[in-house]
């Protein structure tokens, strides 16, 4: 904690201070945290039960456990549809208006999980061993309960809150984003300052041997999908004649096979690395603790980790291959699919110049599939500050900083309106567990469910409780409606 205290960026004039931690935990001091916690991880069990598999959704059968829950305690929610069985809900807890509304998002629909080669069944959100299983798990229903306990715990403690805490549990960020295009069209309701939503977590032993890294998505890279189409006279397979599409595409391919990586330091990685490095120590430490020596030192050992590597150059990858049916016919047009990822601040046509000019054939053409950019909070930020604080409080050497994301959540629409947003699940799990994300027996250690749920409730309540001398602000003030 110490670390990441003295580390956080200064407060910019224009973004309101956080109140102390001290109030926080003077707020929190009563709250059964191993009672909650447990509270949590049965929600949780009953939302991976709901299957809300995407395709097709049907989220309502997890938004419908979530209402319950709510109503339970009194909290009203509104369920945006947009389709039979499908929607995002909005519950609000109501604070004094003197800040933005921070909202807590995450999403409730899941992929699809092949059951023949989990240990459990998928959708039974059984808990064992240590663990809450299901698909979901991690992405994200795990953050959904967190969040939703997080609403409880401020309604129940019935602090003075000196803005909105706002929940939205959005349908299908898997697919298409129809769920959170429905509450953006209400954002003029909802209007946050600041989103917490996936993104980064909580992972050990990703950059030292033995420490935590906290990572806090700050950023999302842009997507350019993109085909890749090369044309020649088409012929008979039995006669090999030069400059054929097929031949064009395969030296158009060998060529992006030799892309050479351009890396784009970000001050978001500098910063971590910093952090990362100074916690860490050794000599590894020392050269990560300055930018300087990161650039000229550590370039190639980040770049051979994929994951780094995503997050620090424009990528291209190869997806998939189109044309050509018949053994025996050479076709006139043979293809490649591309997914191109580019870093905030390039535009989808900057990769288009530049793989027109690596590949540098006139019989190979790209059409655009779909293409959007990526975008950046800043994280000399409160909300970041506390979460950052909050993630790494009471763990040793634990350390959280400031990354970009390599792939995109929505997060990424809600930045062009205006809000702040952080990607972080305050959970702590290592690489093997990060890689049941989407995969096979997906599961949340229960201590982390319950160990997040009080890092993200302090963090809240550290920019959302109400000062002493704000309206409202009484220490004594009355539950907010
Ligand atoms: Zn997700």
């Amino acid at each position: 904690m110490l670390a990441a205290v003295a580390l956080a960026g200064t407060v910019r004039p224009d973004a309101s201070p956080s109140t102390t931690p001290v109030a926080t935990d003077a707020s929190l001091a009563g709250v059964d945290w191993s009672a909650v916690g447990g509270e949590t991880v049965e929600f949780l069990s009953r939302l991976l039960q709901a299957r809300s598999i995407n395709p097709p959704g049907d989220e309502a059968l997890a938004i419908d456990v979530v209402v319950e829950k709510l109503r339970a305690e009194g909290i009203d929610s509104e369920v945006i549809e947009f389709a039979p069985g499908r929607g995002s809900l909005v519950a609000r807890l109501a604070g004094n208006g003197q800040d933005k509304p921070l909202c807590l998002l995450s999403h409730v629909d899941v992929v699809p999980a092949e059951a023949e080669r989990w240990s459990v069944d998928p959708y039974s959100g059984l808990v064992r061993d240590g663990f809450v299983w299901g698909r979901g798990a991690l992405d994200m229903k795990g953050m959904t309960a967190v969040e939703v306990m997080t609403l409880v715990t401020l309604k129940r403690l019935a602090v003075p809150l000196r803005r909105d805490v706002v929940l939205l549990a959005v349908a299908d960020e898997e697919v298409d984003g129809q769920g959170i295009d429905a509450v953006i069209a209400q954002w003029d309701k909802i209007g946050c300052s600041h989103v917490v939503n996936e993104g980064g977590l909580g992972l050990s032993d990703l950059i030292f041997d033995g420490q935590t890294f906290h990572a806090i998505s700050v950023a999302e890279k842009g997507a350019v999908w993109l085909k890749m189409i090369a044309s020649g006279a088409p012929g008979h397979g039995s006669t090999p004649v030069p400059g054929r599409a097929p031949e064009h595409l395969a030296r158009a391919l060998q060529r992006l096979a030799a892309r050479e990586d351009v890396v784009v330091w970000s001050d978001a990685h500098l910063e971590t690395f910093r952090r990362a490095g100074r916690a860490g120590g050794g000599l590894k430490g020392l050269i990560l603790s300055s930018p300087a020596l990161t650039k000229l030192l550590a370039r190639n050992s980040l770049l051979s980790m994929p994951p780094m590597r995503a997050t620090l150059t424009n990528t291209v990858n190869v997806t998939g291959f189109f044309g050509g049916e018949q053994p025996n016919v050479v076709p006139s047009e043979v293809g490649a699919v591309l997914d191109c990822r580019i870093l905030p601040g390039f535009m989808p046509e900057d990769i288009v110049r530049e793989l027109i000019a690596l590949v540098d054939d006139p019989a190979v053409r790209f059409e655009v599939i779909s293409a959007s950019t990526g975008n950046e909070s800043p994280w000399d930020d409160p909300f970041f500050n506390a979460l950052a604080a909050r993630a790494v409080e009471g763990q040793e050497g634990a350390v959280a900083g400031p990354v970009r994301s390599p792939g995109y959540t929505d997060s990424k629409a809600l930045r062009p309106l205006g809000a702040r947003a952080y990607g972080y699940v305050p959970f702590v799990i290592d690489g093997e567990l990060l890689g049941t994300m989407h995969g096979d027996d997906e599961r949340v250690p229960v201590a982390e469910v319950q160990a997040g749920l009080r890092r993200l409730a302090a963090a809240v309540l550290d920019v959302s409780l109400a000062r002493p001398d704000g309206p409202m602000g009484s220490p004594r003030g009355e539950a907010p409606r």
